[in-house]
């Protein structure tokens, strides 16, 4: 998965897409609200009342889509201190990817680079 994983991520152009930061937004976890918070020079508590909404599942997240830090030109305003779950996205590089099949069906709808990854798998599984 991980050479895969690479092997796309070479080719992609994120900056032409976006799609991630237009359609879902990430959950932020503590760690990630004390580093933003800090870095926009803000109270944690004023960030969250600022961006943040609590989920179904009890998480942090934006209280809305598109992420209010995505620039006109797809850049992202926090991206050095960006919340690990963007980092991370799509996980498709991640040890453990076949305990995360649900997550996956999701990001393949969502990211194209997922899902030309896991068509590959698929084909090398064939
Ligand atoms: S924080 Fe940055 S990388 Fe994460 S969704 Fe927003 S714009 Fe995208
Ligand atoms: S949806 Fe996938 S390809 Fe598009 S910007 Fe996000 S990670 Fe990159």
């Amino acid at each position: 998965m991980q050479e895969l994983h690479d092997e796309e991520f070479e080719q992609t152009d994120c900056l032409s897409c976006a799609n991630c930061c237009k359609t879902t937004g990430p959950l932020f976890t503590d760690k990630d609200i004390v580093r933003i918070s800090k870095f926009l020079k803000m109270k944690p508590q004023q960030f969250i009342s600022t961006y943040l909404r609590i989920d179904e599942e009890n998480d942090y997240v934006l209280q809305q889509v598109p992420c209010t830090f995505l620039l006109n030109d797809h850049t992202c305003l926090i991206y050095e201190h960006r919340p690990k779950a963007c980092a991370e996205f799509p996980h498709t590089n991640r040890k453990k990817f076949h305990q995360i099949t649900n997550l996956t069906q999701k990001n393949v709808a969502i990211c194209p680079a997922a899902f030309n990854i896991v068509e590959k798998m698929m084909k090398k599984i064939d």
